[in-house]
Formats: C-alpha cells, sequence, structure tokens
C-alpha cells in the first residue's frame, strides 16, 4: 500500500490515490476495488450509514461484480427476498407471463435480490472497509479543488470542525444525485423528452406471490399514464411506487398524498393486492428523475453511478449501473495510477464501452414510453432479436456490439438524440 503519495501536478503531499465523494454503492465498489490493488482509498460520506435510499430492486447482470467485491456470500446470507423474475401486469388484471432470468442464465447467475437499501448499503461500505477504505461519515464535500483543468483533491467539513482541504491524484464523483462536480462545472442537463417523476412509499402485509415467485418484480401498466413498482421487501414489506409525466403527476396538486391514493384506487388489480395491507410511509416523492451530465471525465476527476446521469427506474438499471461503472472505472483509476498519468485521455478508458451500454438502455427506456411501441409486438416482428431482447432486461448491455438488434429497433420507434453527442 502507498502512503505519503506525491501529487504530480500540485506538488502538495497527500495520503490518498483516490478520494471517493459519496460512500452508496457506486462510492463503496470503485474504493473497494482499487483498495484491492493496492492504492490508498478515502471516501467521504455526507450522512451517517445506514441511512435510508430509494431503488430496491436489483438485475441479474450485477452479479460478477458482487463476485469480484466477494460480495456474494454476504448476499446469499441475507433476508433479502430473492428474485428470478418481472411480470407485467394490465389495468384489466390481466397478468403477462413472467419472464424468468433463467431462460437466458444458467445458475446462480439467473437469480437476483429486492434489497433493503439501508442494509444494501451498508453491505456495500463495510466491504470496502473490510478491504482497507478509510470511511468518513457525516463528512460533506463542498468544493472539488482545481489546478488549472487539474483537479487535485476535495475540500470537505466533518459536522463540527473546519473545512479541511484534502488532496489526492484522482477524485471519483459517487454523490448521486448530488452530482457535486456536475453542479460545480455547470455540467447538468435535463434529458428532452424524458420527463417522468415518482411517488413511492411502503406497506406490510402486501399479496405476495408463493414460491419461486415470492420475490418478482410486478409492474403494473397505467396505459397513457405510467406504471407502479411493486417489490417484495424482508420483513413482508412491499415498495410500491408510481412513475408517470410530471405534468400528469402533478396536474391537480402538489401532495403526494392526494395523488398517490388517487392512482392506487385507479389502478385495479394493485389496490386488490394491498387490500389486506398496512400503510408504513412515509410517502416519498421526485420530481423530474432524468438527468444527464454532458462530460463524465475530466483532467484528475470522473464520474460514477448517478453522480454520472440517471435514466429512469422502468428496468431497474440504477444499481447496476452503479455496480458496473464502479467497477470499469476502477480498472482505468488502477492503469491512470500505475502510469501517474491523471489526464482526461488516460482515464476514460472506461467511457466508451460503459456509454455504449447506457444508450442501450435509453433507447429501450425510450421504447417503453412511446404509446405506439410494443415489446411483445417487436418480437413477434423480430424473433430473431428476442434473446438480445431479454438480455437487455437482465443488463447485459456492456462491452456488446448491439448493432442489429437497435436497428431493428429503429424500425418500430424513433431513436431519440443519443445522450452525449
Ligand atoms: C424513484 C426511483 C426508483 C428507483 N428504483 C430502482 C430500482 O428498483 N433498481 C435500481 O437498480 N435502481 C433504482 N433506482 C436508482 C438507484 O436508486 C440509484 O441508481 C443508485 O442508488 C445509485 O447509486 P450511487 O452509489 O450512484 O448513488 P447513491 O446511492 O445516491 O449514493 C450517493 C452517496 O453520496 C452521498 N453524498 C451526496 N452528496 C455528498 C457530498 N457533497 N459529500 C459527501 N457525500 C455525499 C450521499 O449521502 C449518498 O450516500 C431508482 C431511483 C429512483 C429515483
Amino acid at each position: 500500500m502507498r502512503s505519503d503519495v506525491e501529487n504530480t501536478t500540485s506538488g502538495m503531499k497527500s495520503e490518498y490515490d483516490v478520494v471517493v465523494i459519496g460512500g452508496g454503492p457506486a462510492g463503496s465498489t470503485a474504493a473497494a476495488l482499487l483498495q484491492k490493488r493496492g492504492h490508498r482509498c478515502l471516501i467521504l460520506e455526507s450522512t451517517s450509514f445506514p441511512r435510508y435510499h430509494v431503488g430496491e430492486s436489483l438485475i441479474p447482470h450485477t452479479y460478477s461484480t458482487f463476485d469480484r467485491l466477494g460480495l456474494l456470500p454476504k448476499l446469499r446470507a441475507s433476508n433479502f427476498p430473492a428474485k428470478y423474475s418481472v411480470r407485467f401486469v394490465a389495468p384489466t388484471g390481466k397478468e403477462a407471463a413472467p419472464f424468468y432470468f433463467s431462460e437466458t442464465l444458467d445458475g446462480e447467475r439467473a437469480q437476483t435480490w429486492q434489497v433493503k437499501r439501508s442494509d444494501f448499503d451498508q453491505l456495500c461500505q463495510n466491504n470496502a472497509r473490510e478491504a482497507g477504505v478509510e470511511i468518513r461519515s457525516n463528512t460533506k464535500v463542498s468544493k472539488i479543488l482545481f489546478e488549472g483543468t487539474q483537479a487535485i483533491g476535495v475540500r470537505a467539513e466533518t459536522f463540527g470542525q473546519p473545512p479541511q482541504d484534502i488532496p489526492a491524484s484522482v477524485v471519483v464523483d459517487a454523490s448521486g444525485r448530488a452530482t457535486v462536480i456536475g453542479k460545480q462545472l455547470g455540467l447538468k442537463r435535463d434529458i428532452p423528452g424524458l420527463n417522468k417523476s415518482a411517488i413511492w412509499t411502503y406497506y406490510r402485509g402486501g399479496y405476495r406471490r408463493p414460491g419461486i415467485d415470492a420475490g418478482e418484480t410486478t409492474v403494473f401498466m397505467l396505459p397513457g399514464r405510467g406504471w407502479f413498482w411493486y417489490i417484495p421487501l424482508p420483513d413482508d414489506v412491499v415498495s410500491v411506487g408510481i412513475v408517470a409525466s410530471t405534468e400528469y403527476l402533478f396536474r391537480h396538486s402538489n401532495q403526494y398524498e392526494d395523488i398517490f391514493s388517487q392512482e392506487v384506487s385507479l389502478c385495479k388489480p394493485l389496490t386488490e393486492w394491498l387490500t389486506a395491507a398496512e400503510s408504513i410511509g412515509p410517502l416519498r416523492g421526485i420530481r423530474k428523475l432524468a438527468y444527464i451530465n454532458e462530460q463524465v471525465v475530466g483532467d484528475g476527476w470522473l464520474m460514477i453511478g448517478d453522480a454520472a446521469g440517471f435514466l429512469d427506474p422502468v428496468y431497474s438499471s440504477g444499481l447496476f449501473l452503479a455496480l458496473v461503472s464502479g467497477d470499469l472505472a476502477s480498472e482505468s483509476i488502477h492503469q491512470a495510477l500505475n502510469d501517474k498519468d491523471y489526464s482526461k485521455s488516460k482515464l476514460s478508458s472506461f467511457v466508451p464501452t460503459l456509454w455504449e451500454g447506457v444508450e442501450v438502455i435509453h433507447r429501450l427506456v425510450r421504447a417503453f414510453y412511446d404509446p405506439d411501441f410494443s415489446f411483445p409486438d417487436f418480437a413477434k416482428r423480430f424473433p430473431d432479436q428476442r434473446s438480445t431482447l431479454i438480455d437487455c432486461l437482465i443488463g447485459d448491455v456492456v462491452g456488446r456490439d448491439m448493432t442489429p438488434f437497435l436497428m431493428a429497433l429503429a424500425e418500430m420507434t424513433e431513436p431519440p438524440a443519443p445522450l452525449h453527442t
């Protein structure tokens, strides 16, 4: 392990190779993998874990990163419901056949988990700590420090103490929706045409399917409006949330309670599933879910997970992208640290692979919300693309040539402008 690392750009002595802003899944993943490869990492986390977070449903292609992190034994031993499938339900209550991950994956890789985020994120953070990462809780990064275009560290404030400047060779922004670097550099943008909002809450005692379907994600479709997620969690708790256009959701009221109860009452099959359930609240919401940073890497800095961008909850891709971006970025940072080259071009070697995959998810999100498009119709018209479609839904989109699939998709739904031009 290295210490008293010379920050070649600033000449300042630095105890850390890498400072990570935010100790969520993305930050913990990158820091743990870098620390395991002999680099000194510091995570600065503004809250104290365990802390609440939305986003409870994993997809199977997180498996390899969990394996590299050494997290699989802990996940197997957890009380998180195993998730084998996803099912769509029409407003009439008619259920589509569930889509089991075992259709395209074998063995344990064909299952994943529904996670209580306070416990899951703590698990990831503890894993980073066990790998040797130093973690400072209740410590908020207020500023990235630059010399010219080169990031040379951060200014951080631990509750009740004066601000401290912490130099590092590489600054990783894993601050989630806070997007610390994106805001400081004015890089954060809306995604035109993707203007969804969400309201969600928790119940105890909602309907749960028997057997291996007990941990299934159910998507209740609200044609022309949006959709509800129904995610079974430990202790008989279920997470229920609506995603719809911001104009629709807040057209009559700004009160989450009024809007949510009205929408639940309009969705008959969901109402039935919640008949015997007790609401354990609270109601939470986010207006305008989607955003992107027009640049995600610079000299001495990069963004991972939600700090780089967020599209939509519909394919449960957020945690997958947090984990996979932390994983891929750690490889680029490792190379940069070994070569003592912290330039944008060196640090960005993971970007094309990752963002081609994100672009595929973007295309699928836009297709989902296109009222003239349906995935069953797509599978009927392009039967040879059905297995690739399933691969997309389990997260197998990074590092693959998806050109034939995307060309077929373009015949049925107009491609949106790319996220990064
Ligand atoms: C409504 C909704 C539903 C979702 N559903 C799903 C789902 O079912 N499945 C799924 O996979 N994903 C889902 N997501 C997305 C998922 O929640 C995120 O993609 C995931 O949490 C990203 O992880 P992260 O580590 O990048 O960020 P986070 O988990 O947000 O972690 C960022 C951390 O940075 C800390 N931080 C922030 N600012 C600072 C600062 N200045 N200094 C220090 N620390 C700071 C925060 O306290 C936080 O702990 C959903 C998202 C939304 C909005």
